[in-house]
């Protein structure tokens, strides 16, 4: 296949946010769609309208964006193949249910749902492996099928599937996949309410998409045979299908959104870099064949290949991913940090105004925080001055035998020139001149200075809080000793 005809597909249906495992699908379509040259698109499927919510769209499109995986076509920005939206599309699929009908390849089914619940109930009794219709409508004469329709009762039209045999794909990823046929019931292709359901809905899409490659989490691999059938019900080359490997969570099972699976937009409120997640995501399943780990996006892209697309489980690693954000953070710009945790330094109420001394403050504190949130929680005392000081800290660091040095630092560093050496030199002076060693005052004077304890190096921090403020925090925390 010319590889400009790679065309891929996202296809989330807006029942919630998007969680990151219907992230990792969507990342690896765009992975693969960009390194082939080809066109990643984005498919709304909310023909299920009982779980529909008003919200979702918003949050996924807002979700995609944010880990930057923008898509050449689709919902919110159109294109050649459109609607992108299947609750716009209803006449296609109505039109090739019809299709299927008027060639015998499907049927109208009048089953109630307290038929198909008593159906299913006797066949668990006996123990039935697969649980699936009865087909009692299979075979309804065209005079049934026409009084039942005179009289009113609502029908479903479902997919003729074969009676033996087995129904086969290669999957990219693990290979051929054979399924007898009693494990694939007569599909329903179109419900009661005329909405398509989405197996006819996602065939169809895919077909009039030009979809090239389908690539989807590994829970949709029981759907697959139906697929096929489907395709080959029409007439229709396929695609070829590419099933993802499950993430699990650390503590065993599958990662799910029903078991609660955090969202994208949950790990940017914790202070996740969309770049280490994207990073991080691009791991669950896929390696570049050495041993790299952090990788830029266009690494990712030039060594992304399906080849080495992993049919094993994958593990969602929280501290892996912490630990990769870490990495992010220390080489992040520090003015592109800046625009993320301003926001969150305003919300603690600390008044910051001038950018340039905020980006400061993040070079000084990005290589000591493993999240966004982190730097905004650790920041206060380069905004404001300490109210108070660690008990613990206080009761070690600040004590009468440090009162002259801080004193005399107070009343020396004024004059000074605000420079490195010249901070130092009066510090060292200060203490020789006391007898005393400025490793007994330098801990005091962090303490001064950040009220709590710890923070970058010293001098580092006392030169971007600059002079006034320096020396009026050095006279507070002398004033406090007594
Ligand atoms: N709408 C399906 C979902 O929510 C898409 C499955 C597919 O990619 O075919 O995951």
């Amino acid at each position: 296949m010319n590889t400009e005809n790679i065309r891929v597909r996202f296809a989330p249906s807006p029942t919630g946010y998007l969680h990151v495992g219907g992230a990792r699908t969507a990342l690896f379509n765009y992975l693969f769609a960009k390194a082939a040259g080809g066109k990643f698109l984005l498919r709304i499927e909310d023909t299920d309208r009982t779980r529909f919510q008003e919200d979702s769209l918003n949050e996924i499109f807002e979700s995609l964006k944010w880990l930057g995986l923008d898509w050449d076509e689709g919902a919110s920005v159109g294109g050649d193949f459109g609607p992108y939206v299947q609750s716009e599309r209803l006449t296609l699929y109505k039109e090739h249910a019809e299709k299927l009908l008027a060639d015998g390849s499907a049927y109208k089914c009048f089953c109630t749902s307290e038929r198909l619940e008593q159906v299913r109930k006797e066949k668990e009794l006996r123990k039935e492996q697969h649980g699936g219709y009865d087909r009692k409508c299979r075979d309804l004469s065209a005079e049934e099928v026409n009084e039942n329709i005179d009289s009113g009762m609502p029908y479903v039209v479902r997919l003729k599937a074969p009676l033996d045999g087995s129904i086969s794909f290669e999957d990219m990823i693990r290979g051929i996949i054979e399924t007898p046929v009693n494990m694939v019931d007569d599909t329903v292709l179109l419900k009661t309410d005329g909405f398509p359901t989405y197996h006819l809905a996602s065939v169809v899409d895919d077909h009039f998409m030009k979809i090239s490659h389908v690539m989807r989490g590994d829970e949709w691999i029981a759907s697959t045979p139906r697929h096929v059938l489907l395709y080959k019900a029409f007439g229709w080359e396929m695609p070829v299908f590419a099933h993802l490997p499950v993430i699990l969570s650390p503590t065993g099972g599958k990662l799910s959104k029903r078991k609660g699976a955090a969202s994208v937009m949950d790990y940017k409120k914790a202070g996740y870099l969309p770049e280490a997640l994207f990073n991080f995501l691009t791991l669950l399943g896929w390696n570049p064949g050495d041993d790299r780990e952090i990788m830029t996006v266009s690494e990712i892209i030039a060594s992304f290949s399906a080849k080495k697309i992993s049919s094993k489980p994958a593990v969602f690693d929280e501290q892996k991913l912490e630990w990769m954000n870490g990495q992010y953070m220390e080489t992040y710009p520090a003015e592109k940090l800046a625009e993320e945790v301003i926001p969150l330094w305003r919300e603690r109420g600390l008044s910051v105004d001038d950018t340039e001394y905020a980006a400061g403050v993040v070079r000084l504190l990005q290589v000591r925080s493993k999240r966004v949130t982190e730097l905004a929680e650790t920041a206060d005392y380069f905004f404001k001055d300490p109210t108070g000081y660690d008990e613990k800290q206080a009761g070690k660091q600040l004590k009468e035998a440090v009162k002259p040095a801080l004193d005399k630092l107070t009343a020396e560093l004024p004059a000074i020139k605000w420079e490195r050496e010249d901070i130092e030199g009066t510090i060292d002076s200060v203490a020789a001149s006391l007898e005393m060693s400025a490793g007994k005052i330098k801990p005091a004077l962090r303490l001064a200075v950040t009220g709590v304890g710890g923070g970058p190096d010293l001098l580092d921090m006392l030169l971007h809080l600059g002079k006034d403020c320096s020396v009026r925090r050095i006279k507070n925390a002398s004033d406090y000793i007594g």
